[in-house]
């Protein structure tokens, strides 16, 4: 009886191994042509200063519809596309369209910048600093409203060439931001050594943080970590007053997560920004202006 429990459970389990891979194999497939076929497209999820409330900067994240299977959530196909390498011309479309974007915005809103999650494989590539250098002089985005996203685990993975890539990118003049800091382990030596500008706080110490907890004390000492290295502070993934007061009082730079907005759409994303003073604009100055 065991034994044939046994051997039931271990065809469920072969089963399930089979089905994912199946899934892989045929999302890495329809990966292959998903930019040809429009079924890529970005959201933004707006960054609230706590200084003043307003919103002028956003990080981009991708959305994959597919027509049959539906919206397949980014926590799936990066994997995917990371294992395949598809993701070095994913991750250039996501550039070229981001930048696009922002020079589009920067004529009409007072937008700061927007942040860009970028893969280790798209990072280790030898032509990302060349191709991203080609982007911005193609679209004529300014390298100063660009901040990339990269995962403390990366870091670890290779420390010396990865400094290096990061050197190369912040003489460039994009902004570096550190993302999900304090869940992979880093060593603070190798965050010293790094040319960072942000570092994002994780969203699960944030989902746990209440007044007093544990949790609580590491977002106190991962912002007084930010202040001293002179970096700025993020905190991902605020759904509750709460969490957002607390943050606030430890001194906290920058929030985002649901309890602002979720990640929307390009057109509904802009109406959270401030419009620039008519005069700002060339081409609409003239029409304007009191003759
Ligand atoms: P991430 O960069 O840490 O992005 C934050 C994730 O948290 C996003 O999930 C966002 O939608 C979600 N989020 C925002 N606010 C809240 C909140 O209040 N509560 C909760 N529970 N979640 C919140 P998303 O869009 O599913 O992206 C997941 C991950 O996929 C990203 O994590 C990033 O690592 C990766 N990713 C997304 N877009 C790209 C991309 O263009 N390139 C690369 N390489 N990776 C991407
Ligand atoms: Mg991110
Ligand atoms: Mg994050
Ligand atoms: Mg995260």
């Amino acid at each position: 009886r065991a034994k044939s429990q046994g051997k039931q459970r271990y065809s469920l389990f072969n089963n399930e191994l089979l089905n994912n891979n199946l899934r892989r194999y045929k999302l890495e497939n329809h990966l292959k042509r998903a930019i040809e076929k429009n079924e890529l497209h970005l959201v933004y999820q707006p960054k609230v200063a706590f200084a003043d409330s307003k919103v002028d900067c956003a990080e981009v994240l991708l959305r994959w519809q597919h027509t049959k299977l539906g919206a397949i959530s980014p926590v799936e196909f990066i994997p995917i596309a990371e294992q395949s390498h598809l993701i070095v011309d994913i991750g250039n479309w996501v550039l070229e369209s981001v930048c696009k974007q922002i020079v589009e915005w920067k004529q009409h809103y007072q937008l700061d910048r927007v942040s860009v999650n970028v893969s280790p494989q798209q990072l280790a590539h030898m032509d990302f600093i060349s191709s991203l250098e080609h982007i911005l002089r193609r679209t004529g985005c300014q390298p100063a409203w660009l901040e990339i996203e990269q995962t403390e685990g990366w870091m670890m993975e290779n420390p010396d060439d990865n400094i290096a890539v990061f050197k190369r990118l912040k003489a460039l003049g994009v902004r570096l931001s550190l993302d999900d800091f304090g869940v992979a382990y880093s060593s603070l030596s190798q965050i010293a050594r790094l040319p960072l500008d942000v570092l994002k706080i994780d969203k699960s110490f944030v989902e746990y943080c209440e007044v007093g907890s544990r949790e609580h004390m590491i977002v106190r000492t991962v912002i007084q970590l930010g202040r001293n290295l002179k970096l700025q502070t993020v905190a991902e993934g605020v759904e509750t007053e709460a969490q957002r007061q607390i943050l606030d009082a430890e001194g906290c730079d920058m929030y985002q997560g649901y309890l602002f907005s979720k990640p929307v759409d390009g057109k509904t994303f802009v109406t959270m920004l401030e419009k620039k003073p008519q005069a700002d604009i060339p081409h609409c100055s003239k029409e304007h202006q009191p003759s």
